[in-house]
């Protein structure tokens, strides 16, 4: 395909036609792709398996049931966020009344991973759908059979001038990202962030960008260790670590770091098994490129636990990694993959320093039991979000804003953010016709001195 103008102008005819504005419509929208969902929840899950050897309780929770989540929410709260919302009026401006209209953009582009491609593409799309867009979803190439399903699931879900998906790979985004959308919303990496953002600034389409980075995790010394061991394997080996706010790298205080270490790895094997080649369940990696890339990092550093691959399953096992330098290759970029290094630390400031000289981390975890530990860290670094004393898990709140800061992105989503993020928020004063204050108008006697009792 030449140019992708032709779906565009039959989205922009229909947008005008004010269908999607319809708040009736809107929730009719969102309850069918509800529907959906539910009813391919076997085909979901064996194209997850497929495309990423996922199991199905993994799909379900980080995926299917998200999502489930995400529509119930927005079907309850959609008529509250959708109706204009009155505010105050300035003083200067009595008599008039003051409100905002939230309004759709029109129409949409959403540009997924394939990290959780099912939850990364439905979930801006809810948000789209909510605010009253029409959207074009753009899949990854490198979950071809969850792609395929999402494209079918659409087309006979939605009409293509409402919702459409186009697959394809970087070159097929190049090409979608010449036309004019009214906003673009992108998941994925930094640098592919970069090029977004060119392509939406020759058109002056505000972007939304889920990035990624190097996420810190720091367990001090105070900290419920086996708690921490068990929701940190947890959170990082999850999807092989192939999580955008999975834990990148440990830092651990010195004092316990022995006696955390034992409690991890007796965490990772009660989960996720003593050999996960064998266990069937164990995500792979997407791509013998990323493969590949993975294997070079278990060079760096000492392995202490793991460190074993299985070529043909392109799998690798939990692995924990010690000795590692921060110039080693394995802390030049975001691993993204089941491999962890550990720091250790007994200065803070150190540590603190360490982690503020690197690009601002799209999530951090921190466990202790201190208050004031908690609090030295939520103020002296600036990151996208995270837990303390758990991990991941603030990404599942519809009540929490998720979203990168810095190099980690910007904008922020879920519950009532994705249809903020998808709604114009449009200012508007109702000025009274019953009197007209002669305060502005300037050809009156004392007409400054007046102004500036008024406006001090
Ligand atoms: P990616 O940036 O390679 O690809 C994302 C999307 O962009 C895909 O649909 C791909 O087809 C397209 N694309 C790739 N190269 C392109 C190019 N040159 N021009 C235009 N489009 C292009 O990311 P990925 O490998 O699919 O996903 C992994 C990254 O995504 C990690 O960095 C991870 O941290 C990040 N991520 C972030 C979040 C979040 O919510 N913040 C969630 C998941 C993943």
């Amino acid at each position: 395909m030449e140019s992708f103008s032709e779906p565009l102008v039959k989205q922009r005819e229909f947008f005008q036609t004010g269908k999607t504005k319809d708040v009736a419509y809107r929730m009719q929208s969102l309850t069918k792709l509800g529907q959906v969902i539910r009813s391919h929840e076997a085909e979901i899950m064996a194209a997850l398996k497929k495309d990423l050897n996922k199991s199905d309780f993994e799909a379900y929770m980080s995926e299917i049931g998200i999502l489930l989540e995400e529509i119930r929410f927005a079907l309850k709260n959609l008529k509250k966020w959708s109706k204009p919302q009155k505010v105050k009026s300035a003083l200067a401006q009595v008599g008039s009344k003051s409100y905002i209209y939230p309004e759709p953009y029109g129409v949409v582009l959403i540009i997924a991973p394939w990290n959780y491609p099912v939850q990364l593409s439905f979930a801006p799309l809810i948000g789209a759908i909510a605010a009253g867009n029409c959207a074009v979803l753009k899949p990854s190439e490198l979950t071809p059979e969850t792609s395929k399903l999402i494209s079918e699931l659409i087309e006979k879900t939605f009409p293509p001038e409402y919702i459409t998906v186009l697959q394809g790979d970087a070159e097929t985004t190049k090409l979608l990202l010449k036309e004019k959308f009214d906003y673009i919303f992108f998941t994925g990496s930094v640098p592919v962030g970069k090029v977004i953002m060119e392509a939406a600034a020759k058109h002056l389409t505000p972007v939304t960008l889920e990035l990624g980075g190097k996420s810190p995790c720091i367990v001090h010394k105070d900290a419920n260790l086996k708690l921490a061991a068990k929701r940190i394997a947890w959170g990082k080996f999850l999807n092989a670590g192939q999580t955008c706010v999975a834990p990148d790298y440990l830092y651990v205080h010195r004092e316990v770091r022995d006696e955390f270490i034992v409690s991890l790895k007796d965490a990772i094997t009660e989960i996720y098994s003593e050999v996960v080649f064998k266990s069937g369940n164990f995500t792979r990696i997407v791509s013998e490129r990323h493969f590949k890339r993975l294997v070079t990092f278990l060079e760096d550093g000492k392995i202490i636990h793991g460190g074993r691959k299985n070529t043909d399953l392109l799998s690798i096992e939990p692995t924990l990694l010690s000795d590692v330098s921060w110039d080693d290759p394995v802390m030049q970029e975001e691993i993204f993959g089941p491999i962890l290094p550990i720091f250790e630390y007994d200065n803070e400031v150190a540590m603190i320093n360490k982690i503020n000289e690197r690009p601002k981390p799209l999530a951090l975890y921190i466990f202790t039991e201190g208050m004031d530990f908690q609090e030295t860290i939520l103020n002296s670094i600036s990151f996208g979000g995270g837990c303390i004393n758990d991990t991941v898990f603030h990404l599942s709140s519809p009540y929490l804003p998720f979203g990168g800061v810095g190099e980690s992105g910007m904008g922020a989503y879920h519950g009532k953010g994705s249809f903020d993020v998808f709604s114009h928020h449009k200012g508007i004063l109702k000025q009274t016709t019953t009197f007209d204050l002669p305060l502005r108008y300037p050809h009156r006697k004392n007409a400054l001195k007046q102004l500036k009792q008024f406006i001090k």
